[in-house]
């Protein structure tokens, strides 16, 4: 009988599937729905409001059923969370192919999407949930960490010792923000509304301290900050109410932005709505809940903007909070910028992105080995340093041992070979699972996050992630997905993913050396069609071939 239950990824060397490439899909999918890792693992949600790794029970029950028979030159295809076919390819073929929450353009809206949902037929994939490569909380926490490190840079002397930054959302993904701030040295205010968030992120170390009230986090923050001490505070509250609230009482502000699940307007808690009724309310009524959720991002919005106005740094963090305020009506939801133009964009001409790998063992030594490779590899990076010793010392494993850290083009590849020796040589215990975020250089159309303000326009060009995914298909890659409306929402990205296995054999190597080539390559020749220097040094550099650069 198929119904929920706790799932965990088997650990170990012993495979229950037949071959380390079946084995890592199965455990990977088990991996996001472990209780330690998925935000509402009974609904098989991971995380970022209903992302989901299976569109059901009997359907997650016919993937393990699957992936456990599924042969070396076998590939199993999903649609939207459900397994659909199965169809002989051949041994350099990814195992599994995935397509989730794809729709028609004029159908690209959340109102469609959950009549579909609702008659059984999709799921919202989001961005890992749906391709099996979530790895927690620590995941976001590397691009948090490197986009505070680049608001530092540019507005503060290179720290945030001193400052307080004002955010609101802690779950899966905005979790990451406390934690992000005081390894830049900052004090955070971070308000949720779901009293449940604020005790997880103490409980694994990513938040300090919670608050008893608006009044007690500004008195803590000021404490901290003038002792230039990291301090991150949890408010219990609705960020709606509580931002026009501290706008108004002049609160000390330097940062603002926000990570609520505002993308969807469904998982946004209106004013005047109590947190324990909200999903009630939503099911009730879903588009009287959407209209009051919008307006109460507008406010919320407004809020950010006057804090901009008084002098704040503030961004929008990629949850879509200024274009929901604006269909609330709101005419100034854009005044402020989205984090990709603001800080990220440079790094993504270098094909620099989210690349993380998982411990198939369930060894916390593996993550320790791996991580030394990384040092030993890349001795001048001295970001990249910092944040692994601080990631070795900080991070709390949940779920399979994972690690994550930007890495470029040129880079990837030396770093999946490293790990591939490594497993061949038995200084693991066992394979790793080698992946990223769809969150990355060259495999994302999204107009209000990775692809906002492209320099020649082509912000909603979506031919781009889709090359990515073929290329990653041709390249040999494990796994490979194409997904819509992840983290902004329905009609607003296109995005692909994709993991492959370090699994010590010859022909995993060579796998490894193409996709983890030609994947950040996809980051490198995107922005040198988009016109940046950056791109062009680094195609010119690093040798990738642009047709229309030659002859
Ligand atoms: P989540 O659903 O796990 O957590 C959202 C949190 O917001 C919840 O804890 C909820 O209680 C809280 N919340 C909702 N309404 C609120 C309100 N009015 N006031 C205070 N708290 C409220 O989502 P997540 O995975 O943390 O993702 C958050 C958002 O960030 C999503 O929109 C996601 O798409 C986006 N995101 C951004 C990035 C990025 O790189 N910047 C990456 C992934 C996701």
């Amino acid at each position: 009988m198929s119904g929920p239950r706790p799932v965990r990824a088997p650990r170990g060397t012993e495979l229950s599937a037949l071959g380390w490439q079946q084995e890592a899909a199965l455990r990977m999918l088990q991996n996001n729905l472990d209780p330690e890792v998925a935000e509402h693992p009974d609904k098989l949600v991971v995380y970022g409001g209903t992302g989901k790794a299976a569109r059901d029970w009997r359907s997650f029950d016919a993937m393990v059923r699957t992936l456990r028979t599924l042969k070396q030159d076998e590939t199993m295809l999903v649609q939207s969370g459900r397994p659909v076919g199965v169809m002989q390819t051949h041994e350099w073929a990814p195992r599994v192919l995935i397509a989730n929450s794809n729709l028609v353009g004029d159908w690209a809206n959340w109102e469609e999407f959950r009549r579909l949902e609702q008659l059984g037929l999709t799921m919202y994939g989001q961005m890992t949930a749906g391709s099996w490569i979530y790895i927690g909380t620590q995941g976001i926490l590397q691009g948090t960490y490197e986009t505070f490190s680049a608001v530092a840079a540019k507005k503060f002397g290179g720290t945030l010792a001193g400052t307080i930054t004002l955010t609101a959302g802690l779950g899966g993904m905005g979790g990451a923000q406390p934690l992000a701030v005081t390894m830049n040295d900052g004090v955070a205010i971070c308000i949720d509304c779901d009293p449940r968030a604020i005790e997880r992120r103490i409980e694994h170390r990513y938040l300090d301290v919670q608050a008893d009230s608006l009044e007690h986090a500004l008195q803590l923050a000021v404490e901290a900050r003038d002792a230039r001490r990291p301090l991150s505070i949890g408010l219990l509250g609705n960020a709606a109410e509580l931002l026009p609230r501290m706008l108004a009482e002049g609160a000390p502000v330097d940062i603002v932005t926000d990570q609520t699940s505002a993308h969807d307007p469904l998982a946004y808690l209106p004013v005047g709505v109590d947190f324990d009724d909200m999903a009630s309310a939503a099911a009730k009524d879903p588009a009287g809940f959407t209209t009051r959720a919008r307006e109460s991002m507008a406010r919320h919005v407004e809020a950010m903007v006057g804090f901009m106005d008084a002098g704040a740094e503030v961004f929008d963090y990629g949850n879509s909070i200024r274009g929901e305020a604006q269909l609330a009506g709101y005419d100034r939801a854009f005044a402020f910028p989205g984090f990709v133009p603001a800080y990220i964009r440079p790094l993504f001409c270098e094909g620099k992105g989210p690349f993380r790998w998982a411990a198939l063992s369930g060894e916390a030594s593996d993550i320790a080995k791996t991580d030394k490779a990384i040092l030993e590899l890349f001795p001048e990076n001295e970001s990249l340093h910092r944040w692994i010793k601080m990631a070795g010392e900080r991070v709390h494993f949940q779920g399979l041992p994972a690690r994550i850290c930007w890495l470029g083009y040129g880079e990837r590849d030396k770093a999946g070979e490293r790990f591939n020796d490594m497993v061949a040589s038995g200084e693991l215990a066992a394979p790793l699972a080698i992946g990223r975020d769809h969150l990355d250089a060259g495999s994302v159309a999204s107009p209000y996050r990775e692809t906002e303000a492209m320099l020649d326009g082509s912000d909603a060009i979506a031919d781009w992630p889709l090359l990515n995914a073929m290329v990653n298909v041709a390249s040999g890659a494990s796994w490979v997905s194409i997904h819509h409306g992840g983290g902004v929402g329905m009609g607003r990205s296109i995005h692909a993913g994709q993991v492959t296995v370090a699994d010590g054999t010859k022909l995993g190597g060579e796998k490894i050396r193409r996709v983890l080539t030609n994947d950040p390559g996809m980051g490198v020749i995107r922005h040198v069609d988009a016109g940046y220097d950056i791109a062009e040094s680094a195609a010119t550099e690093r040798g990738v071939r642009v047709p229309m650069r030659e002859g």
